[in-house]
């Protein structure tokens, strides 16, 4: 493992400590992003950073780096790690101060960032396709803000590992908002309808890159809500993130989705988007 990064200083990651008063401790008063490095090159990296910006605003903590210190911070992750296909994290805490629900004054917010090898989804997640299981979405109404405070999104994914299933599909007075930890796109009488981009759901930057793939070569698709009767029958389902990239859902509930095989649309897509990573 490469050394992290902690508040200005890279070090190795037994080193890397955080006070136990630090709000992200405490509260889970901070933001984060995820951006996946493809041959050593960071994929759609202004939006990651553009989006890291918007969850900081939206939580109401200064950004603590410049865009050009975020651009030169994960040059230097990624060129610390020998691995040429990584993640890289990055996470900003409200800073340490005494236990207070309100804002401190003047406290200087806490950077953590890392960067680790990532290996492609399993060969059987892309040749068979994945189950996932549906559950009501007991998540807050600031679904876009990439917020550390996951604890809904973890117990809603425990439900789909407790059933034998990789990902929990969510919905939201009847209509799907998205995955635990993923955008989900569905295929409905052969159009790839997408949830709109609202506060119900992380806007993904993979989700955005996939659209634009469909756009681009003429795959028909329309960004409205989803009612949870169309993703029941939907022919073919995905989940996308950047880390997993497009994976295919063939198992929802216990039921097969379509034929019960990864569908046309997903797979396309799938090798479209391999053109994207090309160095
Ligand atoms: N929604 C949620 C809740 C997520 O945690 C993620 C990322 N794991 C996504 C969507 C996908 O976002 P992206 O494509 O930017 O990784």
């Amino acid at each position: 493992m490469s050394d992290v990064y902690l508040n200005g200083r890279f070090m190795p990651m037994a080193q890397a400590q955080v006070p136990v008063m630090d709000r992200g401790f405490i509260f889970g008063d901070g933001v984060y992003e995820v951006i996946p490095v493809y041959h050593r090159i960071p994929l759609a990296l202004g939006r990651h950073l553009d989006r890291l910006a918007r969850s900081l605003a939206g939580v109401r903590i200064a950004n603590p780096l410049s865009r050009a210190d975020w651009e030169a911070l994960v040059g230097e992750l990624i060129a610390r790690e020998a691995a040429p296909d990584q993640s890289i994290y990055l996470h900003i805490t409200r800073g340490v101060a005494p236990r207070d629900h309100a804002f401190p004054q003047d406290t200087t917010p806490t950077v953590f960032a890392m960067a680790k090898p990532m290996a492609p989804p399993p060969a059987p997640w892309l040749t068979d396709g994945i189950k996932a299981v549906t559950h009501e979405d007991f998540r807050w109404l600031k679904c876009d803000l990439k917020t550390t405070a996951l604890l809904a999104n973890i117990l809603l994914r425990q439900l789909a590992v407790d059933a034998g299933a990789t990902e929990c599909l969510l919905i939201r007075d009847g209509y799907l908002t998205e995955g635990a930890a993923s955008n989900v796109l569905v295929v409905v009488d052969g159009i790839l309808l997408a949830p709109p981009r609202n506060h119900l759901l992380l806007p993904g930057i993979t989700y955005d890159l996939v659209l634009e793939i469909a756009a681009r070569h003429g795959i028909p698709f329309e960004e409205r809500p989803v009612t949870e009767a169309e993703l029941r029958r939907a022919s073919e389902i995905m989940m996308t993130s950047s880390t997993r990239e497009i994976v295919p859902i063939t198992m929802l509930d216990g039921q097969p989705v379509g034929n019960g095989r990864p569908g046309p649309v997903s797979q396309k897509l799938l090798s479209l988007y391999q053109e994207q990573k090309r160095p």
